[in-house]
């Protein structure tokens, strides 16, 4: 995170708070958990700060906004270019800043030229990887189920 003097933004005790909650915050949160996080220390804060002030950090790029989780926005403190693995068990989300060969075949880039990329990555974490096996394995068995039954 850039320094806060540079946002632009009047700094409320509260905005601070937030900024203070975001800075080197790796989980994502977003502006529910924030809310909970900050209300704690200022009980008077409504959600309307928190979702206005993330807003104005999102369009000074102070912050980006993620629209990975469904319909929930996240939000990364880190606003350097980097990929994403998403749980779609608990929803968590990881960071990977290791650039890696993202090629598009050459049919596929429509005259394009790429110049960034920003790939999220769904999959298990390995906490829910551990509790989940179980349950897995029976949505797995369903899906061969519809599978076979589906054409017939
Ligand atoms: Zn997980
Ligand atoms: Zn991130």
């Amino acid at each position: 995170m850039r320094e806060y003097k540079s946002i632009g933004l009047k700094l409320t005790p509260q905005r601070l708070a937030i900024l203070e909650y975001l800075k080197d915050n790796r989980e994502h949160p977003s502006a529910a958990d924030i809310y909970a996080a900050v209300s704690e220390k200022f009980p008077t804060m409504s959600f309307a700060t928190v979702y206005n002030t993330l807003k104005a950090l999102k369009d000074r790029e102070h912050v980006l906004e993620l629209a990975i989780d469904g319909g929930k926005r996240r939000y990364d403190p880190d606003t350097v270019r980097h990929h994403h693995l998403i749980c779609t068990e608990c929803r968590k989300i990881e960071d990977i800043y290791v650039e890696f060969d993202l090629r598009v075949p050459e049919v596929e880039l429509k005259g394009f030229e790429i110049s960034a990329n920003q790939v999220d990555f769904y999959g298990v974490c390995p906490e829910c990887r551990k509790i989940g096996a179980k349950g897995r394995r029976v949505v797995s068995r369903r899906n061969g189920k519809a599978e076979k039954a589906g054409p017939m």
